[in-house]
């Protein structure tokens, strides 16, 4: 089944309200042939969506909390009053920098979709694990223990990025995205049954306008999760073309 393709971008930890005059021409780029988010850093989500009404505007984590004692954190409904419409959970840098556990992201996802926002939900392999033969094991596992089982196809995106591809500027060939997309399909629909034919799993991972289209053109590649070359339209938009 052929999805619509999303092409989000992550800006990480950069970005600023001077910055956000990019989002002009990214949400000019957006058609009906196409979806289109941006996950800013959580305190320009607000000037975001005041910017550009039309363009989607998400936030890179949530809690899983609804309110309480947990210092810098943000919880879905405070994302939610900000204007996003949907949140990133599981990336590889946050399991990496705040340990964050499959159970822990599957509770985020579960309090994103409650509160009414789409869940992104990040999986991937690091380097040394794709060489010993356990990717797929690997993100299949990751799978079992971070989807939640409300995820529906229009609540929950997956996100497929190679550790040892985001930022580097390499990316796995053709035939293992291939491989790696056809296992979260049918890992997805063992989890979810016929919903899990209808979530869409984005590949990330030092997406770039030159290979954009060879990427978005994978069986089961609904769309890209794009972090370095989303923060300048001149990259994002050429990358949102190839996803028409
Ligand atoms: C990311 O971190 O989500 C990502 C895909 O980064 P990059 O495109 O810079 O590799």
């Amino acid at each position: 089944m052929a999805l619509r393709k999303l092409v989000a971008g992550n800006w990480k930890m950069n970005g600023s309200l001077a910055g956000l005059t990019e989002l002009d021409a990214i949400a000019g780029a957006a058609s009906d042939a196409v979806d289109v988010a941006i996950c800013p850093p959580a305190t320009l989500i607000s000037a975001a969506v005041s910017r550009q009404s039309s363009l989607p505007i998400g936030a890179q984590d949530c809690h899983w909390n609804a309110s309480g004692a947990h210092t810098g954190c943000l919880s879905v409904a405070m994302l939610a009053e900000a204007g996003a419409k949907l949140v990133i959970v599981g990336h590889s840098e946050r399991r990496t920098d705040n340990h964050e556990t499959d159970a822990e992201v599957k509770a985020k996802a579960s309090a994103a979709i409650a509160g009414g926002l789409v869940a992104i939900v990040c999986v991937g392999e690091t380097e040394a694990q794709r060489d010993a033969g356990h990717a797929i094991g690997v993100v299949t596992a990751q799978l079992q223990g971070s989807v939640p089982e409300v995820g529906r196809g229009e609540t929950l995106v997956i996100a497929y990025e190679p550790v040892w591809a985001i930022g580097t500027g390499r990316t796995p060939t053709v035939a293992d995205v291939a491989d790696m997309h056809a296992a979260i399909r049918q890992c997805l629909r063992q989890l979810l049954g016929n919903e899990g034919a209808k979530v869409r799993i984005l590949y990330g991972g030092s997406v770039k306008p030159s290979n954009a289209a060879e990427l978005l053109h994978i069986p089961d590649v609904d769309g890209a999760l794009v972090g370095g070359a989303s923060l300048k339209a001149a990259d994002f938009v050429p990358i949102i073309d190839a996803a028409k």
